[in-house]
């Protein structure tokens, strides 16, 4: 019975509640693979399937449980089977839009209470990156932590690189490190407390495996492995994706998690940019395009130097990608209906001539 271990506490609890009044069980998804999850639950790590119901009402595979979820359970009554009859409310999600359609959107990982953002000092170090996972980190409701992998590589350089981050990070910690050394992965102790969730993103090449297989230790690596019986009889042996780590605290390591697009948001462009749009605000006209507009703060302050070039090209660089990928959007959207109407007009077009 160890709930809070694995993550629970008054906020799930509150969401629980309406659930544990109707004598539903609670679980945190481990693991999903296909159609069958591992949920931790009071009763130890058990196999469980999403009601028929629950997967037909959801809008969208938003909806339904992702790894690091709390579920609703009840065992069926045919079988015994533990059946998940709703996912409690998320205090962070992480989500990418599927490939073939727009319109959904697909969580990788749920309940994260911090995001290492990691980046290595080596030749891939770029600062524009880094601020583009931080818009995914704000948007998500974790709270972010980047983290300087491979100080070892630039011992010299590395102080200048943590002022840089801090300075695209305002309010952000940084944490500089070189994974390989253990002794210097205690830097991350305050954020992989008992209880707390952590999730890793960063581009590939970082080092976030190192930090994870070092957090967990290689024995925990091992033990980590599952062996799932499907419906069919049929088995196979997989990772758990949401691991207890053995100083306490949890990580979160799914392939959806590596895989993450950058999902721009309104939000997270905001909280990044602030000071621009801060500036932007001040602007005589509301609808200023800092072009040669009379009265525009923007271009005054970038010619004062209060503003930073880079950081303010980079700024319009994601403002243009978002309007593309809402305008995107808009054109799948709008292809899928007419293929809806399509098929519904097609449908109706057959049964009426049967009637007739
Ligand atoms: P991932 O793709 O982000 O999971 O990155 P990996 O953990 O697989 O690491 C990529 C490479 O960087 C591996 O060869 C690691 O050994 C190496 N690496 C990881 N951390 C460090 C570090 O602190 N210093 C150095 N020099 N290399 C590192
Ligand atoms: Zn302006």
């Amino acid at each position: 019975m160890d709930l809070e271990k694995y993550g629970w506490n008054d906020f799930f609890a509150e969401g629980f509640a309406p659930y544990a009044a109707e004598g539903y069980g609670v679980g945190r998804v481990l693991l999903q693979h296909n159609k069958i999850y591992v949920l931790y639950t009071e009763g130890g790590e058990t196999e469980a399937e999403v009601t028929g119901r629950l997967r037909h009402e959801a809008a969208g595979p938003h909806e339904l449980p992702a790894v690091g979820d709390w579920v609703a359970t009840r065992a069926r009554g045919t079988d015994g089977t533990l059946m998940i009859h709703a996912v409690l409310p998320r205090s962070s999600k992480f989500s990418r839009k599927m490939p073939w359609s727009w319109a959904d959107e697909q969580v990788v990982a749920a309940n994260v209470d911090t995001v290492f953002l990691v980046a290595g000092l080596d030749g891939d170090y770029n600062p524009r990156r880094i601020e583009r996972y931080l818009i995914m980190a704000w948007e998500s409701g974790a709270r972010p932590v980047v983290v300087l992998n491979k100080s070892d590589l630039d011992p010299e350089g590395a102080a200048e690189r943590v002022a840089e981050v801090e300075g695209v990070a305002p309010g952000v910690a940084v944490v500089l490190l070189s994974a390989k050394h253990d002794e210097q992965l205690a830097q991350l102790a305050p954020f992989v407390g008992p209880g707390l969730t952590v999730a890793l993103m960063g581009s590939s090449g970082v080092g976030k495996s190192t930090i994870v297989n070092r957090l967990a230790g290689a024995d925990m690596q091992r033990t980590a492995e599952v062996r799932l019986g499907d419906s069919r009889g049929r088995h196979t042996t997989t990772h758990r994706q949401l691991i207890l780590l053995p100083g306490g605290g949890l990580v979160i390591d799914t392939p959806g998690m590596r895989e993450l697009q950058l999902l721009v948001s309104e939000r997270g462009m905001r909280e990044t940019f602030e000071e621009i749009e801060t500036f932007a605000a001040q602007c005589r006209f509301t609808d200023c395009r800092h072009e040669n507009e009379p009265g525009c703060v923007v271009r005054e302050a970038l010619a004062t130097g209060a503003l930073d070039p880079e950081r303010y090209r980079n700024y319009g660089k994601m403002q243009r990608e978002m309007e593309e990928t809402a305008a995107r959007q808009d054109q799948r959207l709008a292809q899928e209906r007419k293929e809806r109407t399509k098929r519904l007009t097609r449908a109706f077009n057959k049964t009426q001539k049967r009637k007739g």
